[in-house]
């Protein structure tokens, strides 16, 4: 046995990575395992992020990782009406997702964690003082982290998704598209993510369809190249229970801290691997493990509140068919509420949206929709 780490991190995407970076930071020992030749590949994300959430935590994208800038954000409905917001103000972003899981990958390895690419986790068993990992061959340590994704999700709240990158003439710079269609995509939506020219990450999510077919279908009546076809699922089913067992610390996606209602998880489960690495330290240092739970505390007090109202904006959304999605996005589209949104906080837009509408706005809402629960759901936010 070589040496005894103080953590080992299992999956080297955002979550890992991060963690691995601040752990090093903070003088622990940290072997990270990525069962990938490469990181940041294969790259399934889109990237879509807000630069404010990331510098938040110290991991603002370095040059070229920035793909694009997006100045605006429509919802189309199923008739094909649509609402427009003005995101000039809210410095979203498209990243090269691969280039900037390497651009943390590289400053990891600087601060002194060990990464090894193309190592997989196949075996963790816990111990009274630690762990055993097996990954190539059995590794000692005090903590195990977690960070291998949706494989490690709770199982609820996985749906199937497909993404392709596509050039097309139709595609607007700056303009990110989200349909809806209960009957083609339940539960989701289909994007188009535009990266630079004519390029765009496009792609169709839903629960119990076949997501390529849903991609295919949108895609036939738009011109298009496909440059690359990518298939992995998308977690929605909010944070978990609990983030620490035992000596396993689970961060990112592993822990749900992902957006119920888009998916989007960059930003949060950044903020979870920052706040987990500080607390496994404190942790280390005092030789107490309880002091773990404040890992969940702080992360919790920062997002608990904007997961809890994606969570049940999600759980409208669900009770919704097209001609209430109709009646919604026409609500919606008044002057006075896209403008307050667009000087919104992209990253926490359930609270956003919530706050912009108001008691009179969210009872408007459940005005226009038939769906007893969905009404009672709305009625629920007042
Ligand atoms: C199609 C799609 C589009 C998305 N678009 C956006 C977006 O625009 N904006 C946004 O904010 N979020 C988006 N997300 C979500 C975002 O990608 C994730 O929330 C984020 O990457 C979570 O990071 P993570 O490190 O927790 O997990 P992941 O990125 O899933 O990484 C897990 C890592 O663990 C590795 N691994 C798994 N098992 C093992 C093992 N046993 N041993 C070793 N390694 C292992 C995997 O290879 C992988 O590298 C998207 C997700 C998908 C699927």
């Amino acid at each position: 046995m070589a040496s005894r780490y103080d953590a080992i991190v299992g999956g080297g995407s955002v979550a890992g990575l991060t963690f691995a970076s601040e752990a090093a930071k903070r003088g622990l020992n940290v072997l990270l395992l990525e069962e990938h030749e490469e990181f940041g590949e294969p790259e399934k994300c889109d990237g879509l992020v807000s630069l404010r959430g990331l510098r938040m935590y110290g991991y603002g994208p370095i040059g070229k990782s920035i793909q694009a800038l997006v100045n605006k954000g429509v919802i189309h409905s199923p008739m094909g009406s649509s609402l427009t917001v003005n995101a000039t103000a809210l410095e979203v972003v498209v990243l090269d997702r691969s280039m900037y899981d390497k651009q943390i990958a590289q400053r990891a390895y600087e601060r002194g964690a060990n990464l090894r690419a193309g190592e997989r986790v196949k075996h963790v068993v816990t111990e009274k003082d630690g762990v055993k990992v097996e990954g190539k061959e059995v590794y000692e340590g005090r903590y195990f982290v977690d960070a291998t994704g949706p494989a490690s999700s709770p199982r609820e709240g996985i749906i199937p998704a497909a993404k392709y990158e596509i050039e097309g003439e139709w595609v607007e710079e700056g303009k990110v598209e989200v349909f809806l269609n209960q009957e083609k995509y339940p539960g989701f939506f289909a994007w188009v993510i535009p990266y630079g020219g004519t390029k765009a990450k496009v792609g169709a999510s839903g629960f119990g369809i076949n997501a390529f077919k849903a991609l295919d279908e949108f895609l036939a009546g738009r011109r298009h190249k496909i440059i690359r076809k990518i298939a992995a699922p998308i977690y929605v089913g909010g944070p978990s229970e609990r983030f620490v067992e035992g000596r396993t610390i689970f961060a990112g996606e592993s822990a749900g801290q992902v957006k119920p209602t888009t998916a989007g998880g960059i930003m949060s489960s950044i903020a979870g691997s920052v706040i987990a690495a500080r607390w496994v330290a404190e942790a280390i240092r005092s030789d107490d493990p309880a002091l773990l739970t404040n890992y969940q505390r702080d992360w919790t007090s920062r997002f608990g509140r904007e997961m809890q109202s994606m969570k049940r904006l999600r759980g409208v959304f669900e009770k919704l068919n097209n001609k209430e999605l109709d009646s919604i996005v026409a609500t919606l589209s008044t002057p006075k509420l896209l403008s307050k949104l667009s000087s919104t906080d992209f990253d926490f837009h359930a609270t956003a949206l919530l706050s912009s509408l108001g008691i009179v706005g969210v009872m408007k809402l459940a005005r226009v929709v038939a769906s007893a629960e969905a009404k009672q759901l709305l009625r629920g936010f007042s």
